[in-house]
């Protein structure tokens, strides 16, 4: 057996209220033979169907046609009949099978068969004879198709057809009912024909009648209830038998007195398959027919005298029999599926009608129970329950996981509509950049153009996109002999350090910025700038170079010659200096005679006056050094606290003039490796300042400790302190911070300056801490190793 999904890919009207309906396979995938029957499930019906979602059908379609599988039925107001006929064709069914062994003898005996068709009973028989005619030559076939009328038989053309092309199919055909006399007559030598009857109940039981007539032997009949009747459906009405059929004297004739059933046909044919009882009117029982005990395993004895109870599975309420009590005790019969149970505890179902047999006096004598074994059904029911709610839940997941899918499928084109939308954002913003960057290009061209120095912008890749005029004039050269791609070529000739610059160019490319603060050119001297310019927030990446060439050799000569000027002013003037403080010495010391008060004042102001003059020459004198790199530098072991002691000896005057406490808190240890006079030069201007701006009465403190390679010295006053406006000035030369001008001091504004070139050249650094009003902490750190060469 198998079951199939399949759709339904044909549909016709064959006769009045009749259809056939085809459902498509794949080959193979479904094997019968002929005058089998199938199952047919709906997963949904267009309106519920109390007898549920499937339904068995003979097969007409012939088993070589496997792809194809077609059943038959009459239109009833079935709703599962009405949705086979009202779906789209291309739904989805299920078909479950095939069941059932009615079919063609498979032997070489070629008994002839004959076939009672009633109605759309003829289903199972057009399978074989569509598959006989041509496969079982040698077999008679004999078909007697009664119907009512002749509208409501089907197939008729292409069952005369075939039996006017085929010898051994004959076909009957009968509107009305069939009797003994009209088989005997359609039906040569009945008795040693095979049968096959196929119809409604009525027309089974009817056709099994007439060979009983006509002495067929039961083994030669074969038959089959039109698939879709039960025997639950036989169309019996309870109150028709009973009134119809019997009243209590037959009731006793037929069984209560011992005759037997055979006398009457119906009741025979009845007695064969279904269970008949008679009980008196308080349910004590009477009569079982055999099948009772069969069904029952009770022997006669075991249940005649006693009530039904005996069957009572316990299954149904109280009320569902006292519901049949109160019926058929008003005179009504009642019907109802009922479960027994048997005498070894197995559960049996049985469709019962229970009807009332009165007795001449209208009072009810007897009750005459009929029940049909609907066990298999039952379970058959169940199963196809239990199958379509699977296939439901099936369908039901299905449809979720559409939905879901359907929901996924949105989300997904939301998320993709999403990006779309957020790559064009991004697409704008790289329009928007790359718009901006070149925006940035053409200021940045619109003002090089106009510039002094010759301005060169390359790409990554060292491509030369832009050149400003003045790089030509440099290079002493018109733009058609330096074309664009050996401009930098050329710029690095140009100078006589060209192997540097070449260098510089390749540096740049790489990522660096620097300056080189003096390049020449035979006479001509040039700053020279390599600029790397990063893009700091950039969507696409660029990196733009510059090179900016400036000419500066007349600032450098005038720098230079203001220099000499300076350097020879001071020597010059330093001379005749120190040979006035000499002489002012020796008159202060009255070696040259005693002085009166004002005459000592006069030469202290002068002493002081030159003294301040040979300071300044000094300064300006290291000045021109430092500039011209020429500070002498002889680096050498120094104790820094003696260093210290001894400018503080020397300050211990000044300072006690200026009322400033020096604590000094240097440990003895601590040695630089550094010249010792500029070491010096240093400390005394640090210390000179702290007590000449430092607090009334002051405290100057000076420390030194080691901090790894360095020895880390401060200087911390408690004065006026440097504005923190005026902190990045304060190295400047000539700088002097705006609060000094309210202090008597005096000063050049040269003396840090001069200190931090000084410190920087020793190897060391400068920083300090401070705010107005606050006091000042210089601090230094210098090495107290030699330090190892750069480069
Ligand atoms: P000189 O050349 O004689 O040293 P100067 O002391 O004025 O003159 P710098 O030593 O260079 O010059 O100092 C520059 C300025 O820094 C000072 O004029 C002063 O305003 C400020 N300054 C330096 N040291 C201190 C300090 N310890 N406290 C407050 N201000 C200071
Ligand atoms: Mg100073």
């Amino acid at each position: 057996m198998s079951r199939i999904i399949t759709t339904i890919s044909d549909r016709r009207k064959i006769a009045k209220d009749t259809y056939e309906v085809t459902f498509k396979c794949v080959e193979g995938e479904f094997h019968f033979t002929p005058g089998q029957y199938v199952e047919v499930i709906l997963p949904d019906l267009l309106q519920a169907d109390t007898k549920g979602s499937s339904r068995f059908f003979s097969i007409t379609s012939k088993p070589d046609d496997n792809q194809n599988i077609s059943v038959a039925f009459r239109m009833s107001d079935s709703n599962f009949k009405k949705t086979l006929v009202d779906k789209e064709l291309g739904s989805q069914v299920m078909l479950r099978g095939p069941f059932g062994d009615f079919s063609l003898p498979n032997d070489d005996t070629k008994i002839p068969v004959v076939l009672l068709a009633g109605g759309i009973g003829i289903a199972p028989f057009l399978s074989m004879i569509r598959c006989a005619v041509e496969r079982l030559p040698e077999q008679s076939i004999t078909l007697i198709y009664a119907n009512s009328k002749v509208e409501r038989a089907v197939y008729v053309d292409e069952l005369k057809a075939l039996s006017d092309k085929y010898q051994n199919f004959t076909l009957i055909l009968k509107y009305g009912y069939i009797d003994p006399s009209f088989v005997k007559r359609s039906v040569n030598n009945q008795q040693n024909c095979l049968w096959f009857i196929c119809g409604t109940p009525m027309f089974v039981h009817n056709a099994k009648y007439i060979l009983g007539e006509l002495t067929v032997d039961h083994k030669q009949i074969k038959y089959h209830i039109q698939a879709g009747y039960g025997e639950r459906h036989l169309q019996i009405d309870s109150r028709e038998i009973s009134h119809k059929y019997f009243n209590s004297k037959e009731i006793e004739s037929y069984f209560l007195n011992g005759v037997n059933v055979s006398s009457n046909p119906l009741l025979e044919v009845l007695s064969q398959s279904v269970l008949i009882s008679v009980s008196d009117p308080n349910g004590i029982i009477l009569y079982v027919n055999d099948y009772v005990l069969n069904i029952t395993q009770y022997r006669r004895e075991d249940l005649v005298g006693k009530n039904y109870n005996i069957l009572n599975s316990g299954y149904h309420p109280p009320d569902f029999f006292q519901t049949m009590w109160e019926t058929i005790k008003s005179g009504r019969s009642w019907r109802g599926e009922v479960r027994n149970v048997a005498k070894d505890g197995s559960f049996f179902w049985v469709d019962t009608i229970i009807s009332p047999i009165f007795d001449d006096d209208g009072q009810i004598k007897y009750y005459l129970t009929i029940r049909f074994t609907i066990t298999d059904e039952k379970r058959a029911e169940e199963e196809l329950h239990q199958k379509t709610e699977m296939l439901q839940t099936t369908l039901e997941q299905m449809r979720v996981r559409e939905v879901e899918l359907e929901k996924i499928k949105k989300a997904t084109l939301n998320i993709l509509e999403d990006l779309d939308e957020e790559k064009r954002v991004v697409e704008k913003k790289v329009e928007q950049r790359t718009l901006e960057l070149q925006f940035e290009k053409a200021k940045i061209l619109q003002v090089t153009s106009n510039m002094k120095a010759g301005a060169i912008l390359l790409d990554g890749e060292g491509k030369v996109e832009f050149v400003n005029r003045r790089v030509y004039e440099i290079l002493k050269v018109s733009p058609a002999e330096a074309p664009l791609d050996r401009i930098v070529s050329m710029l690095c000739e140009h100078f006589d350090e060209k192997d540097r610059v070449c260098a510089n160019v390749e540096r740049m490319l790489k990522g660096e910025s620097f300056m080189e603060p003096e390049l020449t050119s035979g006479s001509r001297i040039y700053e020279v700038y390599f600029q790397f310019l990063e893009e700091q927030n950039a969507a696409i990446p660029t990196a733009d170079r510059f090179i900016l060439v400036y000419d500066v050799t007349e600032t450098k000569l005038l720098e230079r010659s203001k220099s000499e000027l300076v350097a020879i002013a001071s020597h010059q003037l330093r001379t005749p200096l120190t040979a006035m403080r000499g002489n002012v010495e020796l008159l202060m010391d009255e070696s040259y005679g005693p002085l009166n008060v004002d005459q000592k004042e006069l030469l202290s102001d002068m002493d002081i006056s030159t003294n301040r003059l040979i300071s300044m020459v000094n300064d300006m004198l290291d000045i021109t050094k430092i500039e011209k790199g020429t500070l002498d530098m002889d680096p050498e072991d120094v104790v820094l606290k003696e260093v210290i002691d001894s400018i503080c000896e020397d300050f211990s005057d000044y300072a006690r003039r200026r009322e400033v406490v020096v604590s000094i808190n240097v440990p003895k240890n601590i040695s630089v490796f550094v010249d010792r006079s500029r070491v010096r030069q240093v400390l005394q201007n640090l210390i000179d300042n702290a007590i000449k701006y430092g607090g009334r009465p002051g405290k100057l403190e000076i420390e030194a400790m080691l901090d790894g390679d360095y020895a880390l010295v401060t200087v911390k006053d408690n004065g006026i302190g440097i504005p923190k406006t005026e902190h990045s000035r304060i190295f400047g030369r000539f700088y002097r911070a705006s609060n000094t001008s309210n202090s008597s001091s005096s000063g050049s504004g040269l003396g840090l300056y001069i200190v931090r070139s000084i410190v920087e050249q020793l190897g060391g650094k400068i920083w300090f801490e401070s705010d107005e009003g606050e006091g000042t902490k210089f601090s230094i750190n210098l090495p107290t190793k030699k330090i190892a060469e750069p480069g």
